[in-house]
């Protein structure tokens, strides 16, 4: 027997909002009516007026099984959940779920687009807290992230710690499209380096000065708040360049190479279909790149998927 809070049709509601704020519905039970009263499933028992708690077989909530197999779609950040396609009208009802399984979980949100230059993501709360800040974990660094005002993505992690491990000693890298330093931090982390960090976001800058104090660093990082056309042509010849801007770094190839030394390493990202890539490919050769390797990130849409270079500037 399952425990129901029985209450007429004309309390329901009220009861209902009373309940979920309190966390004591049991959503993986369905709340049902008859023809006087609404059935609500409880987690345990709460006194509520106007409420009865009886026991039934109740019925179960099949749209409880989803969390798990709905994983895919979404991201969790922190505090944070996003889904990033409304994955249909019970979307509400899974988001409520994800919160009540997963403790960590405050709020989840629907991602309705990215826009403008600073690729900040629209969002609708779906369930939970209406609150944008949080601090991600990843690769044993902490990076606070307001998602209301700066990019981020959890699903280049992976990819973080790969150009990590790869980076030397002493090295002097430029970030040019920071964020809040997932690459700079992680690098800064792990090595003894000298790392420029570079976004036009004034919100990004700030949040990744505030991480440099979060985490013990092993490297130096300065913080530049400026457009890279502007930041870059009075730095020194650097021996790596990260470029993360995958829907436009194509635009700042030649900034990136008059700002790398000869033998310098560029980790250049780019969203594109397998053609793109071939295309780009041929594009960094013509210009004095040799191509070490190319990876698949992630996918994108149905043809397109972030694509990693790691290309070595010869001439
Ligand atoms: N590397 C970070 C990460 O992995 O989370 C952020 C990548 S995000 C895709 C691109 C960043 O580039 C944004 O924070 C945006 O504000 C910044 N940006 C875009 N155009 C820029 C420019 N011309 N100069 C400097 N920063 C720029």
């Amino acid at each position: 027997m399952k425990l129901h809070g029985r209450v007429s049709k004309i309390e329901a509601q009220k009861t209902i909002d009373s309940l979920r704020s309190l966390g004591a519905i049991d959503y993986s039970y369905k709340i049902f009516s008859d023809k006087d009263f609404v059935y609500i499933p409880l987690k345990e028992r709460v006194s509520r007026d106007g409420m009865e708690i009886i026991g039934l077989e109740g019925v179960r909530n099949e749209l409880w099984k989803y969390p798990s197999k709905i994983r895919g779609s979404y991201d969790t950040i922190g505090s944070i959940a996003v889904f990033h396609k409304n994955i249909g009208r019970n979307v509400k009802l899974l988001a409520r779920n994800i919160i009540s399984t997963n403790g960590h979980i405050r709020s989840v949100y629907l991602d309705t687009g990215i826009s403008g230059d600073l690729r900040i993501r629209n969002m609708k709360l779906l369930a939970g807290v209406d609150d944008t800040t949080t601090l991600h974990r990843e690769n044993g660094i902490v990076l606070r992230v307001d998602l209301s005002g700066v990019y981020f993505s959890p699903r280049l992690a992976t990819e973080r710690m790969r150009v990590a491990r790869s980076v030397k000693e002493g090295e002097y890298i430029i970030d040019m499209f920071s964020g809040v330093g997932p690459f700079s931090i992680l690098i800064a982390r792990m090595h003894s380096v000298k790392i420029v960090a570079i976004d036009k976001n004034p919100l990004a800058i700030s949040l990744l000065k505030e991480n440099m104090g979060l985490n013990r660093l092993k490297g130096n990082i300065t913080a530049i708040n400026e457009d890279v056309s502007r930041a870059m042509p009075g730095l020194s010849k650097a021996d790596r360049i990260i470029m993360n801007l995958p829907h436009e770094s194509a635009r700042y190839v030649e900034l990136a190479r008059g700002s790398l030394r000869r033998g310098g390493i560029l980790n250049y990202y780019e969203i594109c279909d397998h053609e793109g890539i071939a295309a780009r490919m041929q594009d960094f050769r013509a210009k004095g790149f040799d191509i070490v390797s190319k990876r698949e990130v992630h996918g994108y849409s149905r043809n397109e998927m972030m694509f990693s270079l790691d290309l070595i500037k010869l001439i």
